[in-house]
């Protein structure tokens, strides 16, 4: 296995693999890999890591691999900011980690995501990306290119990933195997999303279940408690998934001792880091998957509004429908309480009785 393999997982991006093989051996300081949501920047940004620390330039099966794509390796970092922009005091404590020694790998690697939000906090992580410790490797990753970020860009090693197409991210599904019919339901459901699409592929019931939001506008109707009952199944789905999640984090921590033995850390320093993914994972979960679900809702009605000859009325019900859609995805991130808002949403969108 090499980079070249672990690319191969993400769909349309080969070509990057060829370019980042080169760094493998000699790793430069900082990366900036850009590219829209989703077209892999995270999944790839892990496999360099894996490459560069693997003894097997990338495996993908060692001990250091495996810790690598649970996040728990003691020398890679993926930090997750609190709010919804890095603040000063975060761009300073990344800062301060840069400076830190490894625990025992011949790099530490520092993974910062949508670095587009870096805002006011863009120059005081420019020092140490300019200067780091040699053993010190930042992989900075974008969704765009904002003017915060020129300089930091600049002194980077600029990454550029292509978005997916639809057709591409379909080809995907069939090369691994899965069902045509399968996989075409796999890819309309993911709204375009390759991650959601391996995800709802692979998994019947979570794709069955799911269904309801695309079929929601058809449902929606002038009585509250039609709604209140779509919006219990709803929030079911999302129940159901944070259930199965919980399963697998029982059996993660299982295998801890085991892992914490091949990687020569304690049991307790990396307890500590799974219970802090875990909760992490948890307090996502149900935002994540309501966000797919509006996604996918907002895509009915800007494909309506793709249809030829629809009456200005009808027009101004989709537009008013995708603003209504788009201000509750900003709520759920505000954490509202999510069946208020769900029900306040759907009393709101066209029914068809009206
Ligand atoms: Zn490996």
């Amino acid at each position: 296995m090499s980079l070249a393999d672990l690319f191969e997982r993400i769909p349309g991006q080969s070509r990057l693999a060829g370019e980042l093989e080169a760094h493998v051996q000699q790793p430069k300081n900082s990366y900036f890999f850009v590219g829209p949501h989703d077209a892999g920047v995270l999944t790839a940004a892990k496999a360099f890591a894996k490459a560069i620390l693997c003894a097997d330039r990338g495996c993908g099966e060692c001990q250091s691999c495996q810790a690598i794509e649970q996040d728990l390796h003691p020398d890679v970092a993926v930090y997750e900011r609190s709010g919804a922009a890095l603040t000063v005091s975060e761009a300073r404590e990344i800062t301060e980690m840069a400076f830190r020694s490894t625990s025992g790998s011949s790099y530490q690697v520092i993974i910062v995501p949508e670095m587009e939000l870096v805002g006011r906090a863009a120059p005081v992580l420019l020092k140490s990306v300019e200067e780091p410790p040699i053993s010190t490797i930042f992989l900075l990753l974008a969704s765009m290119e904002v003017p915060e970020l020129r300089t930091l860009m600049s002194r980077s090693i600029v990454v550029k990933f292509d978005p997916l197409s639809e057709e591409q991210i379909y080809q995907y599904l069939i090369m691994r195997g899965h069902d045509p019919r399968d996989a075409k339901d796999a890819v309309r459901l993911s709204a375009g999303r390759w991650s959601r699409a391996v995800e709802l592929v692979g998994n019947p019931e979570l794709r069955e279940r799911f269904s309801l939001w695309e079929e929601l506008p058809g449902l929606l109707s002038k009585d509250i408690s039609v709604i209140i009952s779509l919006v219990d199944r709803l929030i079911g789905a999302v129940t159901l998934m944070e259930e199965r999640r919980k399963k697998e984090q029982k059996k993660e921590t299982s295998e801890l001792n085991e892992m914490a033995k091949a990687l020569g850390v304690s049991r307790a320093f990396l307890g500590d880091k799974l219970e802090e993914k875990h909760k992490r994972e948890l307090r996502r979960i149900r935002t994540t998957e309501l966000r797919a679900g509006l996604l996918l809702l907002e895509m009915h009605y800007r494909n309506q509004l793709l249809l030829e000859g629809l009456p200005s009325g009808a027009l101004r019900a989709d537009m008013d429908a995708i603003r209504q859609i788009e201000d509750s995805q900003s709520a759920l991130v505000r954490n509202c309480n999510e069946f208020l808002l769900l029900v306040a949403l759907l009393s709101r969108l066209p029914s068809k009785a009206s």
